[in-house]
């Protein structure tokens, strides 16, 4: 018996794109005498729509899109478990979202109570790993060195701006980044060298999401790992993001191709083993399980600054996680197999 698994992709997010390019070269690595592949596509305006099953490769994107204009879309409770529900065969779902709605909890906690396995982290690390602020508070308690930083929800900004800018004079030096509290892709991400860019800043930030962090800013090397097991997990060699322009935002993410990656990074043994100490210890203060992307700040005297973890980072054969994996001598194939056996192990052990 072939194993259903069933392909989650699209989303609600600035990540749509990137996720319809990830969910065809998943399927163009997957093993299809051995898997039955369902796409379950979330449209840009949040719409499950059930594709038919794949019996070979997405040829293209718009293969996985199922007309989207024209179809209509099936209704949630159409997945839930019941006899009836083609849904309720399904073995195994790989989520291949990014950013909120994705990547936070949310379809992990769905998953949940539809008793369905799923690859990658829980809702609880999903959760925490999307916010900037519980992450840090859960890395300090791990013992991991991070970048001075201060948050405030928009209700204290409103009535206490004058303070709030005060204490982050006070407390950080200039540069500083501000972030929203909960997203990626650099969405909403400035830095500000002076009290009125750090206001404009402010503001910006607050337009996509209540809670805010402000960062000291740091001269350093960009460093990351990625991660992949579940109670043991083990780390891949290190990649270096190498922004040609002032840092890693959303263009240089995405669009201008202006930036540069160097995989392996030229790193001494020494640092490589504190990375792979550090990137263990934000795996499992998290309590993450399947994979992460561990993303580490490096100063000139190799000191090692967490920046943060992706619970679900780029995947596509060409994005970081992987790369680094396929450099380490696993291959994208032999990562989304092992994945998704992480995947039933974790399911079988919670029974
Ligand atoms: P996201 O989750 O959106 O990727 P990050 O916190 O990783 O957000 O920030 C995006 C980019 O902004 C980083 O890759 C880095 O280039 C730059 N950056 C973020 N915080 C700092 C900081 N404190 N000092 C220097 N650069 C930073
Ligand atoms: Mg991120
Ligand atoms: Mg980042």
């Amino acid at each position: 018996m072939k194993i259903k698994l069933g392909l989650l992709y699209g989303g609600k997010s600035a990540e749509h794109e990137v996720s319809l390019l990830t969910a065809r070269a998943v399927s163009q690595a997957i093993n299809f005498e051995k898997y039955e592949v369902y796409p379950i596509y979330i449209t840009k305006t949040g719409e499950w729509i059930k594709g038919s099953v794949l019996t070979g490769p997405a040829e293209s994107v718009e293969t996985l899109k199922f007309g989207e204009a024209v179809s209509k879309p099936n209704n949630i409770s159409s997945f839930l478990p019941v006899e009836g529900n083609d849904d309720s065969q399904l073995d195994v779902i790989f989520p291949l979202l990014h950013g909120p709605n994705g990547e936070d909890g949310t379809v992990q906690g769905l998953l949940e109570v539809l008793n369905l396995p799923y690859v990658g982290n829980g809702v609880l690390a999903s959760a925490a790993g999307m916010d900037k602020v519980v992450m840090k508070q859960l890395f300090e308690i791990a013992g991991l060195s991070q970048v001075p930083y201060v948050h405030f929800i928009r209700k204290e900004w409103k009535s206490n701006q004058e303070t709030l800018i005060q204490k982050m004079e006070e407390s950080l030096k200039w540069p500083m980044f501000v972030k929203p509290a909960n997203l990626g892709s650099s969405v909403g991400i400035t830095k500000a060298t002076n009290r009125e860019e750090l206001i404009k800043a402010v503001e910006l930030a607050f337009k996509y999401d209540r809670k805010i962090i402000v960062e000291q800013g740091i001269k350093a090397r960009e460093l990351e790992m990625s991660v992949l097991g579940n109670d043991n997990p083990r780390c891949s060699i290190a990649g270096e993001v190498l922004p040609t322009k002032d840092f890693y935002d959303y263009e240089a993410k995405y669009e201008d191709g202006t930036t540069n990656y160097a995989i392996p990074a030229v790193v001494s043994a020494d640092l490589l083993e504190r990375m792979e100490d550090a990137a263990i210890r934000a795996f499992k203060v998290l309590d993450c399980s399947g994979l992460v992307r561990a993303d580490f700040f490096v100063t000139d005297e190799e000191e090692i600054i967490i920046n943060e973890v992706n619970t679900m980072p780029g995947f596509t054969p060409i994005s970081m996680y992987p790369k680094l994996w396929i450099e380490s001598g696993l291959s994208y194939s032999g990562l989304i197999e092992e994945l998704i056996m992480l995947a039933l192990e974790r399911y079988e052990e919670k029974q």
